[in-house]
């Protein structure tokens, strides 16, 4: 089983996530399975980053991590910006009173009414092809303001032992660096309020040489791109891909290795960069291990030998943690039973949700203290990437509760 992130209180034995025992939050809920956030951990995860970082570098949130709107409001006191990759990303950011001037909009496939919505809010619009570049302009000119405009670029690089590769190569994001220099001189040129460049290249990398060289590759390119085009940079968004541990054996990312080797990047860039706000968007290393996926046991039952805790949660709340979600190979998330937390493990268990499926594993031959019906698991890292990017339809079960605490 992976690693339990630190930070969580513990009460009489009970984990107590923002110091609050789990039965207490599901009764406050109004019944289980729910995911709880932890903003302090938020909080305090974002004041390491920042310490860790050069001073001046922008932080953007990627709502599509983890959408849940308690936590939009809280992160909007914290970060720099938000990065969205849809219109209704936008809606739920436009409903909390955040300004479009903080938010960038990356994602192929963006519809005409996203992009005149955006327009007209002063949203940075990341393009990710000539026609889509097209459009944005044609948008503008109808309501008569010049729009916001990135090239999100696909450069001729991904991020190394990245979970999930987004950049190099043949890719539906982004324009390939080639074209990048004639397209961003047309841009300027038909009257776009030019932004700059944006380069996402990966995710869920745990390698700090991995993203430094890769975050210093992007200032490189960009440089290159921009010396070629003839084009300023106002602001160039280096992405993010900062992952974190689930597994065994995996540990943290050194952000103090990555701080010190965008430092060193940033001082040595070129002079078109001298003036360039730098931004890095993170999603899931942000909130990921602040959240808590809580189930009942409903059923405890034996089969051929093993033992199974069936709970009443499952796979369509937290696809990751079954393995299929973007994993190759099913590894068990970290994971307790969150009312005996301080009990030793006395038997080999698996956690299984309650769909009538075989995908449905939550935890495979866990080492977990005696659990009964009622008992409430928990399963870590689930503050990203779960409630929202796991099938809640399926099987009509019916959607997880959220709570940010
Ligand atoms: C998904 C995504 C992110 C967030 O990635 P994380 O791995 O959660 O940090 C940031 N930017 C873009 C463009 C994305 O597509």
């Amino acid at each position: 089983m992976g690693p339990i992130p630190p930070g969580f209180a513990v009460i009489d034995g009970e984990l107590a996530p923002g110091g609050i025992r789990v039965r207490d939050l599901v009764a406050r809920a109004g019944g289980a399975p729910l995911f709880v956030y932890d903003s302090a951990m938020i909080a305090t995860r974002i004041a390491a980053l920042r310490a860790a970082m050069p001073a001046g570098l922008a932080l953007h949130y990627a709502v599509k991590a983890n959408p849940f709107a308690p936590l939009l409001q809280f992160m909007a006191g914290l970060v720099d910006g938000f990065d969205i990759a849809s219109g209704g990303e936008w809606r739920a950011l436009q409903a909390l009173g955040v300004a479009g001037a903080r938010v960038g909009f990356a994602g192929p496939g963006k519809r005409d009414a996203d992009l005149a919505a955006a327009i007209a809010a002063g949203i940075t619009l990341h393009i990710e092809s000539a026609h889509e570049a097209a459009r944005a302009l044609n948008a503008g000119a109808r309501a008569g303001v010049a729009p916001r405009l990135a090239i999100r670029v696909n450069p001729d690089f991904e991020l190394a032992g990245a979970g999930m590769r987004m950049g190099g190569g043949a890719r539906a994001f982004g324009i390939d660096a080639e074209a990048v220099p004639a397209l961003a001189r047309q841009i300027v040129a038909d009257g776009a309020d030019w932004q700059g460049f944006h380069v996402y290249a990966g995710s869920q990398s745990l390698d700090a040489g991995a993203i430094v060289a890769s975050q210093a590759a992007t200032i490189d390119l960009i440089a290159r791109l921009a010396q070629q085009a003839g084009v300023p940079v106002p602001m160039c968004n280096l992405g993010g891909g900062f992952g974190v541990p689930y597994g065994h054996g995996q540990s943290a990312l050194d952000i103090a290795a990555v701080g010190d080797g965008l430092a060193a990047a940033l001082d040595r860039r070129a002079g078109v960069l001298g003036e360039t706000r730098f931004v890095l968007e993170l999603g899931r290393w942000l909130v990921a291990e602040a959240g808590v996926y809580l189930a009942e046991v409903i059923d405890r039952k034996h089969s051929r030998g093993e033992t199974f805790l069936v709970v009443d949660g499952g796979l369509h709340h937290q696809l990751a943690a079954s393995g299929n979600f973007g994993s190759v190979i099913r590894r068990n998330y970290p994971c307790a039973i969150a009312t005996r937390f301080d009990a030793p493990a006395t038997e080999v268990a698996h956690v299984v949700g309650c769909l009538c499926t075989p995908l449905d594993r939550l935890g495979d031959a866990l080492a977990l203290p005696h659990a009964e019906p009622r008992d409430l698991v928990a399963l870590f890292c689930a503050g990203a990437y779960g409630a929202s990017a796991s099938p809640a339809a399926f099987l009509g079960h019916g959607p997880a509760r959220e709570m940010l605490v």
